[in-house]
């Protein structure tokens, strides 16, 4: 809670399915006011049904905004919409993420940039809207989701290595930024996790990659959602600019 006892308020990009549909339930279950971003206005209605059954769950506020957080104007809208709505932004999670995956030498322009335009840009974006309102209240807590792809790279994920990579980079200079305010930059590194973005897999891929991580199984979204319920709270304000692997021991 803030010092006037109102309730945090976190944004969630990308929080209409997988990994940030479970942070969004994480953060209003630790009793967090959440604004659900879906990509656009075709998936408005599963934030619009998240946002109901957070609230119902919980009893917090929850509110479903659209944005493309590639597009500069629809970014700086979503921490309008927070600002406006709830009057904060203590947290935000930039989860929104796509994979445009083939070998470099026939990977295309357009898919490089569109991953780096909403996996980096779009955090970038989101990032420099939210600190200004986290440097009012002095107080916050970024929290960027980055990929075990972007500290060890991947064949046929250059734009995504890169965009990942890049988002570790941009982590740790905002993390130097802030400190001062009493903000916190960290970057969360997901291994293979079972969400829409890993159901591409053949079966023989899955079996190979369970078999290169030591927990030998695939992890679930609530296994990255719980590291950034710790992350958004005041008991880890003594961490920061810090990548965190969560990836069942794969990179061991
Ligand atoms: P997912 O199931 O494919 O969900 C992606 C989410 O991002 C959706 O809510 C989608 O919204 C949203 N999104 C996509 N483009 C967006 C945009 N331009 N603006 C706003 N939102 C956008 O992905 P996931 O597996 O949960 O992954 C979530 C994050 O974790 C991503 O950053 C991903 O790179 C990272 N990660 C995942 C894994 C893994 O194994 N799954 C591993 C490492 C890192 P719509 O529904 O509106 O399209």
């Amino acid at each position: 809670m803030t010092e006037n006892n109102e309730r945090r308020v976190a944004v969630v990009t990308g929080s209409t399915r997988g990994i940030g549909r479970e942070i969004a339930r994480e953060l209003a279950a630790a009793g967090m006011n959440v604004v659900v971003n879906s990509s656009s206005e075709r998936s408005l209605p599963q934030a619009a049904e998240l946002a109901r059954a957070l609230a119902d769950e919980f009893g917090v506020e929850a509110m479903p905004v659209a944005a493309n957080v590639a597009d500069e104007v629809e970014a700086n809208a979503l921490i309008d919409a927070a600002l406006d709505g709830f009057g904060r932004v203590d947290v935000l999670v930039n989860n929104a993420g796509i994979t445009r995956d083939g070998l470099a030498a026939r990977m295309s322009d357009d898919d490089f940039d569109a991953v780096i335009d909403i996996n980096l840009k779009g955090a970038f974006h989101c990032c420099r809207a939210a600190a200004k309102a986290m440097m009012k209240q002095r107080w916050g807590r970024i929290i960027n989701m980055s990929s075990v792809v972007g500290v060890y790279g991947n064949a046929g994920q250059v734009n995504y290595a890169a965009s990942k990579a890049g988002v570790i980079g941009l982590t740790k200079s905002l993390a130097k930024e802030l400190a001062k305010r009493n903000i916190t930059a960290n970057a969360v590194a997901p291994g293979f996790i079972a969400t829409d973005m890993t159901d591409a897999l053949t079966d023989a891929q899955r079996e190979a990659i369970t078999g290169r991580i030591g927990c030998g199984r695939l992890g679930e979204p609530a296994d990255i959602a719980h590291l950034v319920r710790f992350l958004a709270s005041d008991e880890a304000s003594y961490i920061t600019g810090q990548v965190i692997c969560v990836d069942g021991g794969m990179s061991l």
